[in-house]
C-alpha cells in the first residue's frame, strides 16, 4: 500500500526524468485524477491509502504522460476563458494565446446586448465561438469545421456550457456553401509551416491533430483559401479576427485586404505576440 503523498513524490520523480518541465503540477493534477478528487485533496490528504483499482489507474496515467501525452488529453478537459472544454485527439488544444482572439471581438462593440450573428471557421472545440456567446447574452452563431469528429466534441461543449440553443455546428469547408452575413467572423486556423511541426514540443507534434496545425509550406496557405469567405460572409460593418503565428501578421494582413477588407489593427497576447489579425468591412462599399 502506498498513500498519496508518497504516490505524488514518487510520479513527480517520474514525469521529472521524462524531461517534463511542469511535473510537480501534472503530478498532482493526475493523482488527483486518479483517485477522482480535486487537486487540493491530494495536498490535504497526505495520508490516504491508494486502493489497488487506484494505484493501476494511476500507473495507466502516469505511462501516458511519460509518452508525452498532453494532460489535457488524459483528464479530457481543458479551460479556456475560464469554462471548461471537453477535448480530444481531434480537436486543437485551447491555448491561452486563442483568448487574445475573443478579446478582440469584444473590445469592437458598441454594447453586449445586440443579437449579433457570428460564424467561427474551423471551430474545433467551439471554443472561440462558445467564449463569445457566453459573454453576449443574445447573440448566436455558427461553427464549421471539416473534421465531424471535432464538430461532435464542440456539439458536447455547447450543450455542457448550456449554449447549444444559440450555438450550431455544421460540416464545412471554411466558408464554402454558406449563405448570409455575419456581424463577427473568427477563426484559428492551422498556421504552422509544415515542415515546422517536427520540431514542436512532442505534446503538440505527435498528439494534436496535425489537419489542425499545418499551414502548408510557409504556414499561410489556410489564410488564402479563407479570405474570400470572409470577405463574402462579413456584413459591411462587421469585425472579422483572425489568430495568426509568431510573425505572420502583416503577411495575414495583407492577404486579407486584397480581398477589399480593411485592417483595423493587430492584437498583442498577453507575451506580447502579435496574436490577431482585426478587419473590417467598410459600411459604405466603393464605388
Ligand atoms: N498556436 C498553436 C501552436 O503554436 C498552433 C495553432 C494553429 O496552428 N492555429 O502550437
Amino acid at each position: 500500500m502506498i498513500t498519496s503523498g508518497e504516490a505524488l513524490r514518487a510520479l513527480t520523480e517520474r514525469l521529472r526524468m521524462a524531461g517534463i518541465p511542469s511535473a510537480r503540477l501534472d503530478a498532482r493534477l493526475l493523482l488527483a485524477h486518479a483517485l477522482e478528487v480535486d487537486g487540493t485533496h491530494v495536498f490535504s490528504h497526505p495520508e490516504r491509502q491508494l486502493s489497488e483499482p487506484e494505484q493501476q489507474r494511476l500507473e495507466q496515467i502516469a505511462a501516458r504522460r511519460e509518452r508525452r501525452e498532453p494532460i489535457s488529453h488524459i483528464l479530457g478537459r481543458r479551460e479556456f476563458w475560464s469554462l471548461s472544454f471537453a477535448v480530444t485527439a481531434d480537436t486543437l488544444d485551447p491555448r491561452p494565446d486563442t483568448e487574445t482572439v475573443v478579446e478582440a471581438v469584444l473590445a469592437r462593440l458598441d454594447g453586449r446586448d445586440a443579437p449579433l450573428s457570428i460564424l467561427d471557421l474551423g471551430t474545433g472545440t467551439g471554443c472561440i465561438l462558445l467564449a463569445l456567446l457566453s459573454e453576449l447574452p443574445h447573440a448566436s452563431g455558427l461553427g464549421v469545421d471539416i473534421s465531424r469528429a471535432a464538430l461532435r466534441v464542440a456539439e458536447s461543449n455547447a450543450a455542457a456550457l448550456g449554449l447549444d440553443h444559440r450555438g450550431r455546428f455544421a460540416f464545412g469547408d471554411w466558408g464554402r456553401g454558406i449563405d448570409g452575413l455575419f456581424d463577427a467572423i473568427v477563426a484559428n486556423p492551422p498556421y504552422i509551416p509544415n515542415q515546422d511541426i517536427g520540431g514542436l514540443e512532442t505534446e503538440v507534434a505527435a498528439f494534436e491533430p496535425r489537419c489542425a496545425l499545418a499551414g502548408g509550406p510557409d504556414g499561410l496557405d489556410c489564410y488564402r483559401s479563407l479570405a474570400p469567405d470572409v470577405a463574402r460572409l462579413l456584413r459591411p460593418g462587421g469585425i472579422a479576427a483572425l489568430e495568426v503565428g509568431h510573425g505572420q501578421a502583416e503577411a495575414v494582413g495583407l492577404i486579407m485586404r486584397n480581398t477589399g477588407l480593411t485592417l483595423l489593427g493587430v492584437r498583442p497576447d498577453l507575451a506580447g505576440v502579435e496574436r490577431c489579425v482585426v478587419l473590417s468591412r467598410p459600411a459604405v462599399e466603393a464605388t
